[in-house]
């Protein structure tokens, strides 16, 4: 293949060993904060070496959160992390998995691009991968590309070997490999032991690739003599050796990593010169997080309650909301099966704000709706997020509007009070078509995905929060609120807060005589920042900590 290089940018490639979970999304997530701190443009790429197309049908269960961009992509949710500590803007071409890089190379085959020569893993997959990669080179300054899963692993050998041809394309200067690895502590022996890592760069070597940097994932800090061992079994410079200690919050990573000299070592061997970094904002947020003047509890009762994964963004959009109002957010996971027993209410007394999130399928609905009831009668503050929203219109339904059965079709197909519904045409404003689907129309290709503008009303919890009429938020779900009932919903007291621009699609509902009541048919944690708290999460642990205070005072 081909290249020409553009000579603008230069591509960082991170690969992990010895284990998964290293935190390889973070590291690389900090390392482009870094370079951003130093006025370097920045962005990502993940390449995923399993054989789904992408994540979207992945069990989160399995596969943790799937993350969606504003370009309606669903990808892996290290892309939330790239969006949470950057001004990067991820989209389709910045996440990419075995399976898309086959399909795209097999569907080239069948139109017979390959002029009937032999299609191999080398050099047509690999070739496949360059030009993911490439598609980023001019874009900006530094590109930083994450290979996910384990040096070593069978199904990531492509994608190693592809970057190991991109140095040569590309050339030293504006390559660097970095890998992660891990340096476990053995408490009895009461030391650190480096051979993990001089085996997983052993097996880097095998591939082609001599790393540049070496982050060691460790539990306590590795001393001088200590980094010379590694450096000199791993074949890097001592200086080159970055200790990445377990810190107690994420958002500390930049700051740590920055000591250890990362950004510097990364600058000089890419041979870019800038000023010093401006790190000062991160220094104050690891300030405000670790100085918070309150505490506030809220519940989460949703069907994954076992894995943090699944919850990845929207837990990271609380902690934000805390940051917001100098308040540390304790999480309570409350189980939507055991409140569906009819069990698990003490828990959500102990709730100073009850969240139900985005979800699939019927599991635990019984038991979100008991939670939404709970809220609803008891003024304690509550968000529902996409099926959390489309549940608050159910509940609201039944036992305020009086439409007994009242459901959502997803759930219950035969209910006699449709208030959520499979919208059979809407108009599709990111295409500009129409859509048309039924109950037995694909599943993948049926969702609403990504961006859409909408609508805020006046005087509401939502135009107060955003202090703008327009806004913009992602969305993956395939039911809508059924605007046959939005009449005799409204009458009940149900107040619409947000629509579509043309008013057939309803994004927002509150209550009016409630300190804080908000359903919303998008999802705003993909959207929120450290930096720039979501005005919705910030507004709910406001109203979550003001509930506290009264309680406390008033009781
Ligand atoms: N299951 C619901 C739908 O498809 C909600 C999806 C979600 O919460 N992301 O509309």
């Amino acid at each position: 293949m081909k290249i020409q290089p553009t000579k603008k940018t230069k591509f960082i490639f991170i690969t992990g060993g010895v284990l998964s979970s290293l935190g390889k999304g973070l590291a690389a997530a900090a390392i482009g904060s870094l370079l951003e701190s130093r006025g370097m443009t920045v962005t990502f790429q993940k390449l995923d070496p399993y054989i789904n197309v992408d994540p979207g049908t992945m069990n989160p269960f399995q596969h943790g959160e799937v993350y969606v961009t504003d370009d309606g992509a669903e990808t892996d949710l290290d892309m939330g992390h790239y969006e949470r500590y950057t001004n990067a803007v991820m989209a389709q071409i910045n996440n990419y998995t075995s399976g898309r890089i086959y399909y795209s190379v097999i569907m080239k085959e069948r139109r017979g691009e390959y002029l009937g020569g032999t299609v191999q893993v080398i050099p047509h997959i690999t070739d496949e991968i360059k030009r993911a990669v490439l598609q980023l080179d001019g874009t900006v300054d530094v590109a930083i590309i994450e290979i996910g899963g384990t040096i070593g692993d069978i199904e990531g050998l492509p994608f190693v070997e592809a970057i190991r041809q991109l140095r040569g394309d590309l050339g030293r200067e504006y390559t660097l490999f970095i890998h992660l690895t891990l340096v476990p502590y053995i408490k009895t022996a009461g030391e650190v032991k480096t051979k993990p890592t001089q085996h997983s760069v052993k097996e880097l070597l095998a591939s082609g690739i001599q790393p540049d940097i070496l982050m060691c994932r460790t539990e306590v800090p590795l001393n001088a003599d200590l980094k010379k061992k590694i450096a000199l079994f791993c074949n890097v410079e001592p200086e080159s050796v970055i200790t990445a200690i377990d810190v107690d919050s994420i958002y500390e990573v930049p700051l740590r990593l920055h000591e250890e000299g990362v950004d510097d070592r990364i600058l000089e061997k890419l041979g870019i010169w800038t000023g010093a970094p401006h790190i000062r904002p991160w220094q104050e947020l690891v300030h405000r997080i670790k100085n918070p003047k309150h505490t506030v509890t809220i519940g989460i009762t949703g069907k994954y309650v076992d894995l943090k994964e699944s919850y990845k963004s929207l837990h990271e959009a609380l902690v934000h909301g805390g940051i917001a109002n100098e308040a540390r957010v304790e999480l309570k996971y409350i189980s939507a099966d055991e409140l569906e027993s009819g069990g698990g209410i003490e828990q959500l007394e102990e709730c100073d704000g009850i969240l139900v999130p985005g979800g699939f399928g019927s599991r635990g609905t019984e038991g979100k709706i008991r939670a939404i009831t709970h809220a609803r009668e008891n003024r304690v503050p509550f968000f529902g997020i996409c099926l959390g929203m489309q549940l608050a219109v159910v509940e609201f339904a039944r036992n305020i509007a009086k439409m007994e059965g009242a459901h959502s079709t997803e759930l219950d197909p035969a209910t006699p009070f449709p208030v959520i519904y499979l919208m059979k045409e809407w108009f599709d404003f990111r295409t500009g078509k129409t859509e048309v689907r039924d109950e037995n129309s694909d599943m993948g290709g049926t969702l609403r995905l990504g961006a859409y503008p909408c609508r805020l009303v006046p005087d509401t919890l939502a135009a107060r929060a955003y202090g703008q009429e327009e806004i913009s938020e992602r969305h993956r779900h395939r039911y809508e609120f059924n605007n046959e009932f939005r009449e005799r919903l409204e009458e009940a007291g149900l107040v619409v807060s947000g629509t579509s621009p043309d008013k057939t699609l309803v994004e927002i509902v509150e209550l009016g005589d409630h300190p804080w009541f908000l359903g919303c048919q998008f999802h705003p944690e993909f959207k929120s920042k450290p930096m720039k708290p979501h005005p919705l999460f910030r507004d709910f642990i406001r109203a979550a900590l003001e509930a506290r205070q009264a309680g406390k005072g008033g009781a």
